[in-house]
This record gives structure tokens, C-alpha cells and sequence, in this order.
């Protein structure tokens, strides 16, 4: 099967990430499309602004309930330590053989990604899926493919997908100050965000 990985915080999810998903499993006739939370990402910090991990988990479950190809994968979450993308992609391949799997990300992480733990490790283990996103255009986009391709051989190619220009600090902020969030979430995560008070905490974001 062909599987596409979306990683994230999902603090919370939001329509940003679904379109990846959903655009990424159509431009790319992918099998299935696995949201993967991260427990406890190197990245970001997880002091106590951020909501806790089950609540993130929630809502990724509620965001991809509906749609038969999403698939919350809880490999990552799961694990008591940080997670890094290389060594859960090492794991998906001894877990699941034969299966080829297509790593699903935004421009920033693109560009980012030579901070990431053994990152050439990644480049082997997947095809990458770069969307754009906010402020990376089409030719700079197109230059750090060429560059990783070519510095790496790094296998990316780029994914069409509308421009959203949400966060989910975005998200998390106009909460906090009691703005609307809806048609950014699904309705149920809008739903669940409500029901269980978070983000209410103005918090430096
Ligand atoms: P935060 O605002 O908390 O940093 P985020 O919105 O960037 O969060 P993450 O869960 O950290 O969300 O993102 C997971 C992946 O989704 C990253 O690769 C990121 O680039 C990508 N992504 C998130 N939002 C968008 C968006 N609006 N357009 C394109 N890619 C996105």
C-alpha cells in the first residue's frame, strides 16, 4: 500500500492539515493518509499552555472519523520519549513491509528540516510531500527540492494543495481571546475545543 504520513502537533488539528491529507491522498492515488501526533515533539516545547495529549489525539480523531482513507496512528504518541521521524519511519518499515510510504509536510518544515535528528535518514525511508505555505512562494519552493534532491537524494516532490493561511497557533490564540474558529476546525473539533474549555488561557504563542 501507499501511505501517506502526516505528522504534527495537532495542537489543535485544523483544516491546513486535512487539506494536506486530503489533496496528498488524491495527487498521489495514496491508499490511506495516517495522522500521526507527536507525544513529545524535540521541536516545541510541551509546557502547560499546550493542551494535553489526549485532548490532541481527540481531536485528530474526531477531524478524520468520517473519511474511510484517514487513519489516526498513535505510533508516536505512544512512545515515552521524543519521537524523531527518522526512527519512527525505520520502525513503519519493519512494522509494516512492503508498504511505500510518502511523508507529508508543509514549507516550513521543508525548510527546517536539516535541523531534524539524522535527517538523512529520512530520505531513503520515504518520498516527501512539500506543500507551500504562507510565506514560501513557488520558486523558492522548487529551489530547496532541487536543493535536498540534489545535496541528498532526497526524493520530494510537490504537492498541490490550496493556500490556507492557518495555524494552529493561530487557532489556539483566537480562542483565547473568544474569537470564532469555525470553518478553521471541523465543527466537531470546534465542538470539542468548547465542551472542554481549552485555549481559554492567553498564552505566549
Ligand atoms: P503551530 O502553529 O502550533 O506551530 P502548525 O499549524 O504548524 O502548529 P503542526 O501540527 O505543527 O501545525 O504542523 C504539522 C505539519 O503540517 C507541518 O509539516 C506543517 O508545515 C504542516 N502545516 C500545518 N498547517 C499548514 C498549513 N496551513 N499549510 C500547509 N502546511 C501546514
Amino acid at each position: 500500500m501507499k501511505i501517506g504520513i502526516m505528522g504534527g502537533t495537532f495542537d489543535p488539528i485544523h483544516i491546513g492539515h486535512l487539506l494536506l491529507g486530503e489533496f496528498a491522498y488524491e495527487e498521489f492515488a495514496l491508499d490511506e493518509i495516517w495522522f500521526l501526533p507527536n507525544g513529545n515533539p524535540p521541536h516545541k516545547t510541551t509546557d502547560e499552555s499546550r493542551v494535553s495529549l489526549n485532548h490532541r489525539i481527540e481531536m485528530v480523531k474526531l477531524a478524520t472519523a468520517d473519511i474511510p482513507y484517514f487513519r489516526v496512528n498513535l505510533y508516536e504518541a505512544q512512545t515515552e520519549r521524543h519521537s524523531y521521524t527518522y526512527s519512527t519511519l525505520q520502525a513503519f518499515h519493519e512494522l509494516y513491509p512492503g508498504n511505500e510510504f510518502y511523508f507529508i509536510l508543509g514549507a516550513d518544515s521543508l525548510f527546517s528540516i536539516e535541523q531534524w535528528m539524522c535527517f538523512r535518514e529520512i530520505f531513503p525511508a520515504c518520498t516527501i510531500l512539500a506543500a507551500m505555505r504562507d510565506d514560501k512562494d513557488a520558486g523558492q519552493m522548487k529551489e530547496q527540492i532541487r536543493y535536498l534532491s540534489e545535496t541528498y537524494g532526497a526524493k520530494i516532490r510537490l504537492l498541490q494543495a490550496p493556500l490556507v493561511e492557518i495555524s494552529s497557533t493561530t487557532i489556539r490564540r483566537r480562542v483565547s481571546r473568544n474569537l470564532s474558529v469555525r470553518y478553521m476546525v471541523p465543527d466537531q473539533v470546534a465542538g470539542y475545543i468548547n465542551i472542554n474549555d481549552l485555549y481559554r488561557e492567553e498564552t505566549e504563542l
